[in-house]
């Protein structure tokens, strides 16, 4: 298959201007909104669900679905209904929203206003993470532009309102109950679901949450039909999708490609190849760092879609943030890098998650060091065992998949650790430990 059928989401990117008005409306922006507004609500959320789209910020549910829980008029008891936009990228290895919103801001004010009146809302919020104050400022200038063109707020037709809200930094406040919780003034703390924001959300309205990617397909949809849309990609994995590829590769950047291309093809041939060639690749994390990770051998064998690299890697393809490592990588270090991340941004709401994350920690820095012994490695997959499913939200989870995957599939490097320490400890004390674990 080829790379890409149809620029979807970079189209204006790398032209000049892309972030002003003027330029955007020149190459057609705003129009899908025009046919939005001409259009029955339920008929816009027809045309998603028969795109086939699903939600871009990492669980791939379908987003049509997703607007069709907001309950209608009549049974909301004159509640009104919010549209969040979930700009708070914060997952190591993602980092495609911030490109999507500096390159086309409009792209992202037109997909909330289309999503706003599928959904019968009039205020949206756009929720950034903490460290993008540069982005909103952009963002702000876009807005404040449509806002006097009579495009957004009480002086358009549809009179909905958009907001920006930068976020403090917690990572936590991607997951939507948590995020939720922070725009109402509160701690960045995630709730138990049900009941879901789509019926129970913001200031307890019915709210629909989606990621920036997944609102800017929106218009593009709506100009070309959801089946023209569907006809991209692959049957289950329908469209195209924005990749943050980082890591050992000679071009790290973001991409937009069709989804079901072969990840070695996303590697080789736009990403120019693993550093030092093909057989110097070891291990890749396939869509950003909450996902197991992924041997070469499965690299070779999966495409970019939501199926495949659960097939054949038992991997999600996630946020789409996509680490490539070379062998170099010491994966005992890599691991004990992620989990200080996540022991760090656990919210401290569950003990398997507060205690036990930060417990995994403790260990990895133990076999990093090189003073860990076996026990320590059983004691690492117990806690990762007893974390997974066991807390309110998905952090533990997240913060479990990468530890059960990097000791699964390269145990190997672990033992090695354990053994040379265990070898440095039964050397003279005239040789110094260092030199020991250096044989
Ligand atoms: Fe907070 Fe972790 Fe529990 Fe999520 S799993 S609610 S981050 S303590």
């Amino acid at each position: 298959m080829g790379v890409l059928t149809t620029k979807v989401l970079t189209g204006n990117w790398g032209v000049e201007g892309s972030h002003t008005l003027a330029v955007y409306r020149e190459r057609g922006g705003y129009s899908a909104l025009e046919k939005a507004l001409a259009m029955e609500p339920g008929a816009i959320t027809e045309e998603v669900l028969a795109s086939g789209l699903r939600g871009r910020g990492g669980a791939g549910f379908p987003t049509g679905r997703k607007w069709s829980f907001v309950p209608a008029a009549e049974r909301r008891g004159g509640k009104p209904v919010y549209l969040i936009c979930n700009a708070d990228e914060s997952e190591p290895g993602t980092f495609k929203d911030r490109f999507c919103i500096w390159n086309d801001p409009h792209l992202l004010i037109e997909g909330c206003l289309i999503a706003c009146r599928a959904i019968d809302s009039k205020a949206a919020y756009i929720y950034l993470r903490g460290e993008f104050k540069y982005v909103k400022t952009r963002l702000d200038q876009a807005l404040a532009e449509a806002r006097a063109a009579g495009l957004v707020g009480a002086g358009s037709r549809h009179g909905i309102e958009i907001h920006t809200h930068l976020g403090a930094g917690a990572y936590i406040c991607g997951e939507e109950t948590g995020l939720i919780s922070s725009l109402e003034g509160g701690r960045g703390q995630p709730k138990l679901k049900p009941p879901f924001p789509a019926v129970e959300g913001a200031w307890g309205c019915p709210t629909v949450v989606n990621n920036v990617e997944t609102l800017q397909v929106v218009p593009w949809i709506i100009n070309n039909g959801g089946a023209a849309y569907k006809a991209m990609g692959t049957e289950r994995s329908p469209g195209t999708k924005l990749f943050s590829v980082s890591g050992h590769v000679e071009h790290p950047g973001v991409y937009e490609i069709d989804l079901g291309l072969p990840m070695r093809d996303l590697i080789e041939q736009v990403c120019g190849g693993v550093r030092g060639g093909w057989e110097n690749l070891k291990a890749v994390i396939p869509g950003g760092s909450s996902v197991p990770v992924m041997t070469r051998d499965e690299v070779e064998r999966a495409s970019m879609d939501y199926e495949s690299i659960n097939e054949v890697a038992g991997s999600y393809l996630g946020s789409g943030g996509m680490i490539v490592m070379d062998q170099s990588v010491d994966m005992v270090r890599a691991l004990t890098n992620l989990l200080r991340f996540y022991a760090h941004e656990s919210c401290g709401q569950c003990t398997p998650c507060r205690e036990g994350v930060g417990w995994m920690y403790q260990v990895l820095q133990r076999l990093d060091a090189g003073v860990a012994t076996e026990n320590d490695l059983a004691t690492l997959k117990d806690l990762a065992d007893n974390i997974h499913s066991r807390t309110i939200c998905f952090f533990g989870a997240s913060a479990a998949m990468p530890v059960q995957s990097f000791l699964k599939k390269f145990r190997g490097e672990f033992m090695d650790r354990i053994e040379r320490a265990a070898g440095a400890l039964a050397v003279p004390p005239t040789a110094g430990r260092h030199e020991a674990l250096a044989k």
